[in-house]
């Protein structure tokens, strides 16, 4: 298990709501890096409160936008020579820009190259809504 537990340098992606684990590490797309990524389900000895948990080993440019979208439950620890040294909180991000596709078909972002779209949070009531800059549609957003 030692190996399993410590990491010297790198990231922490911690209290993934259980069964959301492999969400996150296929959008985070783990499985294109060469970092030694290891990815933890169902820890927790209590029954009600198992989590999720990823470690990247070394560096990595970890997408937060992608994490708020899918889990705010989790938070990231950073940490350098096996010590924590910045937790970070995630939140569900405001605006979001590559993320998402606009869901109206006749939209110009569909076939405009040049139309990027930013995605503007109107909405979380158990699901999130992002509108549309170009056409104003709403865009519902689940990863599963
Ligand atoms: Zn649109």
């Amino acid at each position: 298990m030692r190996l399993v537990n410590a990491i010297k340098n790198g990231i922490v992606i911690d209290h993934i709501t259980q069964g959301r684990g492999l969400t996150v590490y296929h959008e985070l797309k783990l499985d294109t890096i060469e970092n030694t990524t290891v990815l933890l389900m169902n820890v927790g000895s209590d029954h009600l409160n198992k989590k999720d948990i990823i470690k990247i080993e070394g560096d990595f440019h970890l997408n937060h936008e992608i994490l708020g979208l899918i889990d705010t439950n989790i938070t990231v620890n950073i940490i350098e020579n096996e010590k924590v040294v910045k937790k970070i909180f995630v939140e569900v991000p405001e605006k979001v820009s590559d993320l998402i596709k606009c869901k109206n078909p006749r939209c110009i972002s569909h076939t405009d190259d040049y139309a990027r779209p930013v995605f503007t949070l109107v909405g979380q009531n158990g699901e999130l809504q992002y509108q549309c800059s170009y056409c104003e549609e709403i865009t519902k957003v689940k990863f599963k």
